[in-house]
């Protein structure tokens, strides 16, 4: 206290100041460590497996969903085409054509080794885009259940009258029509109640 009252008030300000200096760095270093321990500890986790936690729904979509497009049987190859039953990516060299149609090496059997009949002929305008969408529905349920379909569009455009309609048509195994066929009418139905 005597040595402080013997100061001069300058240098007592130059004191405080010296001493608010260091407060200063000392905060900023404990604070680029801080960031240094984090950084270092994440970075260690990486390489450990993680536990095993349950996943919501929408993280298992994301995980099954790759962001990045690419062929499902060769990820190193990017897709050309899409399988008309299983809905995979091919590349090339996986996919196969056969009456304007394109499926995976093992859906081209399948396609080959059946009678296929449309159980549906909707007409889509660009009025009413959404009149399909519950055959598309459809044919991913039945898939989901091995029930194997596939969706061919016939397209009417008249350039006179601008008028473009598509005509969405449902294949399925000649033995699987009928029960299908009352199946996905009502469906239908379900789809156009709500708009009543
Ligand atoms: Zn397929
Ligand atoms: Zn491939």
């Amino acid at each position: 206290m005597i040595l402080l009252n013997s100061m001069e008030p300058m240098n007592l300000l130059i004191i405080c100041l010296l001493f608010f200096n260091v407060l200063f760095i000392g905060i900023a270093l404990f604070l680029v460590y801080q960031l240094f321990k984090k950084n270092s500890s994440s970075s260690s986790k990486e390489s450990l497996p993680e536990p095993e936690a349950p996943k919501s729904p929408v993280a298992e979509v994301l995980d099954r969903e790759p962001l990045k497009y690419v062929c499902a049987f060769h990820p190193d190859r990017d897709p050309v085409g899409v399988c008309a039953i299983c809905e995979a990516a091919c590349c090339e060299s996986c996919l196969r054509e056969w009456e304007h149609l394109n499926f995976c090496s093992d859906h081209i059997k399948l396609y080959a080794a059946h009678k296929w009949e449309p159980i549906t002929n909707e007409r889509t305008t660009a009025n009413s885009p959404e009149a399909s969408s519950y055959i598309y529905e459809f044919k991913k349920n039945i898939w989901s259940q091995g029930v194997p379909s596939f969706i061919v569009t016939h397209y009417r455009i008249e350039i006179e009258s601008d008028i473009v309609e598509s005509y969405v048509q449902l294949f399925v195994k000649l033995e699987d029509k009928v029960a299908l066929s009352s199946m996905i009418l009502q469906k239908k139905g379900a789809q156009k109640l709500p708009s009543h």
